[in-house]
């Protein structure tokens, strides 16, 4: 984004004040993360979001759904997501805005930003609005048993190293507080709603995600993150008119390499999927 708004909108969002909690180098493995009772993650900048509301009586918390979002699609590092989030999305103000807030409220436990910044906007104990219409394992209303993680991103671009990171960080501590939600139950948006959702798409690493909730250091992120590439490209995530895939395409390639990669001998350089 290149206008004076966007400026404003990307100094707000680097802010050390607005995001206290995003780390500061991320070659360095920071300590293991808790969640506490009411289902506050310790180390995740909170901004509490309007839309949530209490889970059924007696619901189980036993399932844990990978979402990808980017609003408008492909461009990062706004704070468009958080207004989404938040109820404070001004519809007039992007076209995309205005099929988003027509798609009505909605919300998500925690999201990961490219630089794998926590940003928390409900408790896991309270019921998010992340999944829609949805089932796994013959249960419809995902929302009401399930975590939702909205990782920064598209369909069709790979996901930074230092997300999974933070990721499989997250997700050690959520296991920890809510142990019905074992490894077999960890989804992606596309597994509880086929047809309807495609995120979090192709290019999600569900290998390194795993390997990494099992490793012992989350840096292999950095490590291993590199290596993967993207399956079949997919549509846009969201269910709302998508950019071109060359759209996609220039902005992942005017994006700069993310800080702290290391080079891999041998290795192919990052790039795009394969077939975009
Ligand atoms: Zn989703």
């Amino acid at each position: 984004m290149a206008n004076g708004h966007a400026t404003q909108i990307d100094e707000w969002d680097r802010s050390p004040d607005m995001n206290p909690h995003r780390p500061a180098d991320p070659s360095i493995d920071p300590p293991a993360m808790a969640i506490d009772p009411a289902g506050w993650l310790a180390g995740a900048a909170r901004r509490p979001s309007p839309h949530c509301d209490d889970r059924p009586d007696g619901a189980p918390i036993d399932l844990l759904v990978i979402h990808n979002i980017s609003l408008p699609p492909g461009e990062f590092g706004g704070r468009a997501i958080d207004d989404l989030f938040l109820g404070r999305l001004d519809p007039a103000a992007h076209p995309w805005f205005a099929i988003a807030a027509a798609a009505g409220p909605v919300s998500t436990h925690l999201l990961i930003r490219r630089d794998g910044g926590l940003i928390q906007y409900v408790p896991c104990r309270r019921r998010a609005w992340h999944a829609g219409r949805s089932s796994f394992g013959g249960r419809a209303r995902c929302n009401d048993f399930s975590i939702g993680i909205e990782l920064e991103g598209t369909d069709t671009e790979p996901f930074a190293p230092v997300q999974y990171a933070a990721l499989a960080r997250c997700t050690r501590a959520i296991l920890e507080r809510y142990p019905a939600i074992t490894a077999e139950r960890i989804a992606g948006h596309s597994d509880i709603a086929p047809g309807r959702k495609t995120d979090p798409g192709p290019c999600f690493d569900w290998q390194l995600y795993r390997e990494l909730l099992r490793a012992e250091h989350p840096g292999a992120a950095r490590r291993s993150g590199l290596d993967h590439r993207c399956g079949r490209p997919g549509p846009e995530s969201m269910a709302l008119p998508g950019k071109s895939r060359s759209d996609a395409v220039g902005a992942a390639s005017a994006a700069t390499r993310p800080r702290g990669l290391p080079e891999r001998r041998g290795s192919p350089p990052l790039r795009l999927c394969a077939s975009a």
